[in-house]
């Protein structure tokens, strides 16, 4: 220790001997027990973080008052280790992803991959008409059908024909109508002035069943309409009476004849 007091250029050259000084001299030369005259911590702390916004009375007093002296230093080496932290913290990170570029940018998809699929996952939980979904993971069976099959539209009118009571046969024999064997989003008219409520649909050929629902049918437009989803698919290609019987036991028969898929956007009676 070659350090004098009056020799300014050595207590310029270097804040550390600056420092090692005045923890030697001025944290011991001033003791002042009852702090008489020292500013609040708030000062102290706005000198050390903030010099430039500090009153220059709160310097003067430093080196008149070992505490507040002490307490000046300690809150530098606090300041200093919270540089140095901050520091080294930043350059890890930047030398990390200097030297791992690839990983670096695989980190950063990563989190864009989380962070969309995040807001992916909220929307769908937002989402408030998400069909129900069984055990399975399938729709559940209250879903009238598969939502990914197209249902074609097809009109049947059956307004010409004869309504026929109990199991009396038809007497006029109607023309046979094609109908194409695949998902129908199937219309059918009823004759004029027949009743709304509830009817059974069916498909037979002979004794057989082959297809059977059952639906509301509902006045529109002066026209009593049944509006049915079918699936025509599994029954095979062939001729068929298609029978419509009211619960009143009212009972409408019309030939049909189940034909082939048709192609896309074939001709359809609308
Ligand atoms: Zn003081």
């Amino acid at each position: 220790m070659r350090m004098r007091i009056k020799d300014g250029r050595a207590l310029e050259k270097s804040d550390k001997h600056l420092l090692d000084f005045a923890r030697s001299y001025l944290s011991e030369a001033f003791p002042n027990p009852d702090r008489e005259g020292c500013p609040p911590e708030s000062a102290l702390r706005s000198l050390a973080f903030n010099p430039k916004q500090s009153e220059p009375t709160v310097t003067e007093h430093l080196a008149a008052c070992s505490p507040c002296f002490r307490r000046y230093a300690e809150l530098l080496a606090e300041l200093k280790t919270q540089q140095q932290a901050e520091r080294s913290s930043w350059t890890r990170i930047s030398a990390w992803s200097k030297a791992h570029p690839v990983l670096a940018a695989t980190a950063l998809a990563c989190a864009l991959f989380i962070a969309i699929g995040l807001a992916l996952v909220l929307r769908g939980i937002r989402q408030p008409n998400m069909p129900p979904m069984d055990t399975n993971g399938r729709p559940s069976p209250t879903e009238p059908q598969n939502p990914t099959v197209a249902y074609s539209p097809f009109s049947l009118d059956l307004s010409a024909l004869s309504r026929v009571r109990g199991a009396e046969p038809s007497e006029t024999a109607s023309q046979r109508l094609a109908v194409p064997g695949s998902t129908l989003d199937l219309t059918l008219t009823l004759p004029l002035a027949s009743q709304e409520g509830s009817y059974d649909l069916r498909l037979t050929s002979g004794d057989h069943t082959l297809w059977s629902i059952s639906s509301q049918a509902h006045l529109h437009k002066g026209k009593t309409l049944i509006q049915v989803k079918t699936d025509f698919r599994k029954v095979p290609t062939g001729d068929y009476n298609l029978e419509v019987q009211s619960s009143t036991g009212i009972r409408l028969i019309q030939p049909v004849s189940i034909g082939p898929v048709l192609p896309e956007s074939g001709e359809q009676e609308r």
